[in-house]
């Protein structure tokens, strides 16, 4: 964690683009600057993780590391916003990153062509303060958790199915890990899921919020507390859950 004499300076054209999330209640220039120093790896950026390294550009995060494989499919369209219809056929990964500098030229962007897996998970994590979990599959996510937990870094956990979304913020060994969670993959699990954009979307921002939280020290993230959303209904509840000290991945971490 860098002192506030260790942050970087705000240019002036980026006071004017943040000018109006400074005066956000907990905020400051000294929140901005923390923006501006941190790294944080997206693991897939469609739907979910997509809107959430946009939103992370647009709230002035210094540098995005982004993990997603595969060529755009017609089928991606309806949620993942980054993409255009014209790139269909093109890696995924060439959109994305086209379009979040041209949102916000002042950030550092990585893009890697591949999905996390153990193979690549620890190098990536590594470089990130934050991880952001938005994998479709539970193999590419249980490989992130694993790195995060060794390398301690927080994850914002983050999934969606049909009308559900489900969001919560791991920081082992102070709160649980997504091994904690789900020991083991549920069994029916699929590629291929119900999806809405919007309510994809919804859980983006949400992660993107976390993010903003973790980074700036503002407000209060989802630690032991898991949000679960209804979205048909537009019922929002909140579970507490705690850390398994059994746990396979983190229940030696301490
Ligand atoms: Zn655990």
């Amino acid at each position: 964690m860098l002192t506030p004499g260790q942050l970087p300076e705000l240019l002036p054209e980026e006071l004017e683009t943040y000018a109006w999330q400074l005066d956000l209640p907990g905020f400051s220039e000294v929140a901005q600057r923390k923006l501006k120093a941190a790294s944080v790896l997206v693991s897939r950026v469609g739907g979910v993780g997509g809107l959430v390294a946009l939103q992370l550009a647009a709230a002035g995060v210094g540098r995005l590391i982004l993990a997603s494989g595969g060529v755009l499919q017609p089928s991606d369209l309806n949620r993942q916003l980054l993409q255009t219809h014209d790139h269909i056929g093109q890696p995924r990964i060439e959109n994305i990153l086209r379009r979040i500098q041209a949102l916000n030229p002042r950030i550092s962007l990585q893009g890697h062509p591949e999905n996390i897996s153990d193979t690549n998970a620890e190098q990536l994590v590594g470089q990130a303060d934050i991880v952001v979990d938005a994998a479709p599959l539970f193999t590419e996510r249980f490989a992130l958790n694993r790195a995060a937990v060794r390398l301690r870094r927080p994850m914002v956990e983050c999934a969606m199915y049909a009308w559900e979304a489900r969001i919560t913020t791991l920081t082992p060994p102070a709160s649980g890990c997504l091994a904690c969670l789900y020991p083991e993959a549920p069994p029916d699990w699929t590629r291929k899921f119900p999806v809405l954009g919007a309510v994809s979307g919804t859980v983006a921002c949400l992660a993107a919020t976390e993010v903003v939280k973790l980074i700036t020290g503002t407000g209060a993230p989802l630690a032991n507390t898991l949000l679960s959303m209804d979205l048909a209904s537009m019922q929002f509840r909140r579970f507490s859950w705690k850390r398994n000290p059994l746990c396979a991945v983190c229940g030696t971490a301490s």
